[in-house]
């Protein structure tokens, strides 16, 4: 691998994990060269009002929550590179993470890589994606004007986009595989009050079906084993998320839900490598942990740092 770099210390990942380990990191004098990866600010670029973060009393854009973080990681001397991590060894030292736009090496890493959204696996998913088929309400919201559109999943991200799409559908009937949500009362409250949010209790998604687009969704009740095909302007997928570990694969240990392992410093089975947000959160997965993992991150590798 041709080497263009070195740096004490690379942050893989531009979510609030990555900006608030960055801000630390560059208050320590480390100079953190942060790579974004795809999704700039991560999952919470996609919340249309993130109410649960600490400061923001009236709440705030996911996508300004980041770029408040982003201006204050820099302000410290933060470097950002907007660019996809293509291949990271960790078994040299210095470690080598290789990007699109060039080769680097570094001391220590603090991966902060999200998750990505979890799919069906259903025929006609992959086919429709992006002609009927979404797994971003923020992103597509808009498309649905008018639209009568099903939401599939049962925890706090279905239900905070199926009240975001609202603004714009004439309905949304969420599919639901049990008959109780598993998102938080507030968000259910609000759900069971919109006169648009209509819900298929007991049911799973099991085809997508169409022409040039979905027009239908094949939907098994769960108890009872009937098949009912059910008209769609579109659909909308939002049943939870899987770690960001692929190209990591083999070279640090994961726990049994797919996430980095680490200990209380947040250090992996890697000495000197360490993980932050939802890639190594099976339990909490929220903005305020995920930078508060961030935080204690960069606070672990600048001390293992200062050790070399
Ligand atoms: P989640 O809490 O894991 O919920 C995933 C939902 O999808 C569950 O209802 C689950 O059903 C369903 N599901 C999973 N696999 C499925 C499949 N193959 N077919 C059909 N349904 C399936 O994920 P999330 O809603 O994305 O939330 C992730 C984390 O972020 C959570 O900790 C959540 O509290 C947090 N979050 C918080 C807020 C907020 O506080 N405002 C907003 C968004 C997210 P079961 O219920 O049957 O398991």
């Amino acid at each position: 691998m041709e080497i263009a770099e070195h740096r004490q210390l690379m942050i893989l990942g531009g979510g609030p994990a990555g900006f608030t380990a960055a801000l630390y990191a560059a208050r320590a004098n480390l100079n953190p060269l942060l790579v974004t990866g795809m999704t700039l600010y991560g999952q919470a670029s996609q919340t249309s009002c993130i109410e649960n973060y600490p400061g923001f009393p009236e709440g705030v854009a996911g996508s300004d929550l980041g770029q408040l973080l982003e201006d204050q990681a820099r302000r410290f001397g933060t470097e950002v590179i907007y660019d996809l991590v293509q291949c990271v060894q960790l078994d040299e030292r210095p470690f080598k993470v290789c990007l699109g736009s060039g080769n680097y090496t570094a001391d220590s890493l603090i991966i902060s890589m999200g998750a990505g959204a979890r799919k069906l696996g259903v025929p006609g998913e992959r086919e429709f994606t992006g002609r009927g088929v979404s797994f971003c309400a923020t992103c597509d919201g808009a498309f649905y004007k008018d639209k009568d559109i099903h939401m599939v999943g049962g925890g706090d991200s279905a239900i905070e986009e199926s009240l975001y799409l609202s603004r714009f559908a004439r309905s949304i009937t969420v599919i639901h595989r049990r008959d109780t949500l598993r998102a938080g009362a507030i968000l259910e409250k609000r759900a069971m009050e919109n006169p648009k949010i209509h819900f298929m209790w007991d049911s799973a998604v099991k085809e997508m079906l169409g022409d040039d687009r979905l027009t239908e969704l094949l939907v098994e009740n769960v108890k009872t084993g009937d098949l009912l095909r059910v008209p769609t302007d579109g659909v909308f997928i939002s049943i939870g998320h899987i770690p960001n570990t692929s190209v990591l694969e083999g070279q640090l240990k994961l726990t049994e839900s797919g996430t980095i392992e680490i200990d209380r410093h947040m250090e992996s089975s890697v000495k000197g490598v360490f993980a932050a947000g939802e890639i190594a959160d099976p339990i909490y997965r929220q903005v305020v942990t995920s930078a508060g993992m961030g935080a204690a991150a960069a606070i672990s590798a600048t001390n293992y740092l200062a050790t070399l």
